[in-house]
């Protein structure tokens, strides 16, 4: 088991987690209890929960549909009016057990109900896992903005309980590793080899325990990203455009398979503005593909990306800013970039594709 302490509260990774989440609860004093889930965590890891926690047999539960589309305003009001109907005092608790969309929109509901609730994650996605239930970045989707409104909410505790993993279907378990491979290629060279070697092989465990003691390293330093943490950032400007614009469309992307895409595009930016040498580039789009074989995109409107990429909570004035890499396991922010240099690193993640097809 591993114990990460990240400034008000710690991490538990492992097999003794829920018993951990147990032995908080018994010793704490809330004076209600909720479990925010979707059908799916409903249905495959809350049984495991409440058996583990005994003081779970009396939470109230609050079930949304799975999917992004449920990070929405809609599903926080829902969450709320559940919150107000049972009288929830500022003593409540919120369990949010689930992916990245749970935690997020939990995050968001209990840190503004109230003007603040405790909240404990308990990831069960492997971007979760990895990522999204660490940091204390909580939001909603809006006006077809990923995470245009949010707040920075500190979990009192997450509890990491990797065994939840073995039904999380495939496409959304290689979707988390992509936000493994982000953290690598930022902040770790060593890590990165690592992944290029042996991803495949090496225990979900390791990579959960290894993301988030990087993750946290450079969220303590920064934790409201003004500066370093931007580096987080890395192929999320790029790839919250993208999608943003095939959301709802029968193309429509992961989360991280969005980013993923969007590490590749903006690796071809950082090459544009000298940062990395061709040879860089060639490494991270070839250790990418080989590793996800994304597909190619539908064809999307620059102009589109572009408007977008303005609305992008990075963006400050008619700037676009990247965090682009400066070399494999190191990463700059604030980087400028024009509507020009985005089309010529779009033009080149296509024609990877084409060179492969
Ligand atoms: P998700 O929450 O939609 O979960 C993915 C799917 O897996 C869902 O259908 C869910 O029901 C299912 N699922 C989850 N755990 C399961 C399990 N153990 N067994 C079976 N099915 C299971 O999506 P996600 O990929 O976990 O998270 C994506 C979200 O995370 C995005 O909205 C993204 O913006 C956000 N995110 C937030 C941060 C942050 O720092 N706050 C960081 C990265 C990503």
């Amino acid at each position: 088991m591993k114990l990460i302490k990240s400034g008000t509260y710690s991490i538990t990774i492992g097999h003794q987690a829920l018993k951990n989440l147990s032995a908080f609860l018994a010793k704490s004093r809330y004076s209600s209890l909720y479990i925010l889930c979707d059908e799916n965590t409903l249905q495959f890891c809350l049984p495991t929960l409440v058996i583990s926690c005994k003081a779970l047999a009396q939470a109230q539960v609050i079930e949304i549909e799975s999917g992004e589309s449920s990070k929405s305003m809609e599903f926080s009001a829902q969450v709320l009016q559940t919150l107000a109907e049972n009288n929830a005092d500022k003593k409540a608790l919120l369990i949010n057990l689930g992916g990245g969309v749970v935690s997020d929109l939990g995050g968001f509901s209990a840190s503004v109900y109230k003007r603040g609730i405790d909240f404990i994650n308990v990831p069960t996605s492997l971007l979760a896992m990895a990522d999204a239930s660490v940091g204390g970045k909580t939001g909603i989707d809006f006006a077809g903005v990923k995470n245009l409104v949010g707040t920075f909410a500190q979990p009192k505790a997450v509890y990491i309980y990797p065994e939840f993993l073995k039904t999380l279907p495939q496409r959304h378990f290689i979707n988390g590793l992509a936000e493994i491979y982000k953290i690598a290629l930022v902040s770790d060279l060593k890590f990165w080899n690592e992944l290029k070697d042996q991803a495949k092989t090496t225990d979900p465990e390791t990579l959960i325990a290894k993301s988030v003691s990087l993750k946290n390293k450079i969220v303590s330093k920064d934790p409201f990203d003004h500066g370093i943490r931007k580096i987080l950032n890395f192929g999320h400007t790029i790839g919250h455009a993208i999608e943003s614009l095939l959301l709802g469309s029968e193309s429509e992307l992961l989360h991280g398979e969005a980013v993923l895409r969007g590490m590749i595009i903006e690796s071809h930016l950082a090459f544009q503005k000298k940062l990395i040498t061709k040879k860089a580039l060639s490494e991270i789009s070839s250790v990418l593909l080989s590793a996800f074989k994304p597909q190619i995109l539908p064809d999307l409107s620059i102009q589109a990306v572009t408007d977008l990429i303005r609305n992008d909570k990075k963006t400050t004035g008619n700037k676009s800013k990247f965090s682009l890499p400066v070399k494999i396991g190191a990463c700059s922010f604030d980087v400028e970039a024009t509507e020009q240099q985005i089309q010529k690193a779009f033009l080149y993640y296509q024609s990877l594709y084409n060179d492969k097809a």
